[in-house]
């Protein structure tokens, strides 16, 4: 099962034929090699090496008929579950506005709910001791709590993750039927693996939870993992390998975001641009500048 990186042709047949879109969004979806790796060999312990991906072309995802935005389903809710001690914990507000920029839509974050022992089964884990949450109970509990205007709603916390006593942990869990999600960042914080957490680590957090975010939010709309170039939807087996990809998507996985939420795309990457470098991702705002240039034939 060995997995092969796509030739040329193949990633160009992955993102369609782009004949009848506009200029701009032709100009924007053509894989230019300046912007857009190749997916590489993966290394032994990387995603493609242990998990076997059939790929998903935009034609492919096209006649999966996703999970949409609607006129009256058009809000992604954030629901901060426990505690975000600022020392520790990325920005909501930060998470709120990045996530709102990569998708062009409305993001609320609803009030932190407290981590109330009536509500989810705890544990402390039994080989580190750590406390965790089952991630079950939560996504049952967000599917009460859903909102009429809801996309999507997306619970997000500090405390780390178990799926069923079985397993050691979990980075997250959705249920894309039921359009509920539930993501930890816990893991993102060097003090979790007893690591001092250096110069530069609030903008190192905010960097890897905006990607879970963004990440997990894209599979909400149906976008499975991306085999055809460096792109955010690559599959993540290793904290290393989640921090090579880049927050960006490759022209595949952004045409099946614009089909599916219709949004401009000189807007987006120019809203991208503005927050990313607000917060500090300075090469992903360089790379959003390049961008817009091209977009716009210049
Ligand atoms: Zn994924
Ligand atoms: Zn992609």
């Amino acid at each position: 099962m060995a997995f092969t990186p796509p030739d040329e042709k193949t990633r160009r047949d992955a993102i369609g034929d782009l004949s009848e879109l506009s200029a701009v969004l032709q100009r924007a979806l053509t894989p230019d090699i300046n912007s857009f790796d190749p997916i590489p060999k993966p290394g032994p312990s990387d995603w493609l090496a242990v998990h076997e991906e059939r790929g998903q072309t935009f034609g492919e995802f096209k006649a999966a008929q996703t999970n949409r935005p609607t006129q009256t389903r058009r809000v992604i809710y954030l629901q901060p579950l426990g505690d975000f001690a600022p020392e520790r914990s990325p920005s909501i507000n930060k998470l709120q506005k990045f996530a709102a920029a990569f998708f062009a839509m409305e993001v609320k974050s609803l009030p932190p709910i407290n981590i109330d022992a009536s509500k989810f089964t705890k544990r402390r884990n039994p080989y580190t001791g750590n406390s965790q949450i089952l991630t079950g109970d939560v996504l049952n509990f967000l599917k009460t709590r859903l909102p009429a205007d809801a996309f999507c709603i997306l619970a997000i916390t500090m405390e780390d993750l178990y799926p069923e006593p079985a397993w050691n942990f979990v980075f997250g869990q959705a249920s894309l039927r039921d359009r509920v999600g539930v993501y930890s960042f816990a893991r993102y914080d060097p003090a979790f693996y007893c690591q001092s957490r250096g110069p530069g680590y609030e903008t190192l957090l905010l960097r890897r939870s905006c990607k879970v975010l963004a990440h997990e939010t894209g599979h909400m709309f149906g976008l499975a993992h991306c085999t055809f170039f460096n792109c955010l939807m690559n599959g993540s087996n290793h904290l290393a390998e989640s921090d090579r990809r880049p927050l960006h998507l490759c022209p595949v996985c952004l045409r099946k975001l614009q089909s599916s939420i219709g949004f401009d795309v000189l807007e987006r990457y120019t809203a991208l641009q503005q927050i990313s470098r607000t917060v500090g991702f300075i090469d992903e705002a360089d790379w959003f500048s390049r961008r817009i240039k091209t977009a716009r034939g210049q």
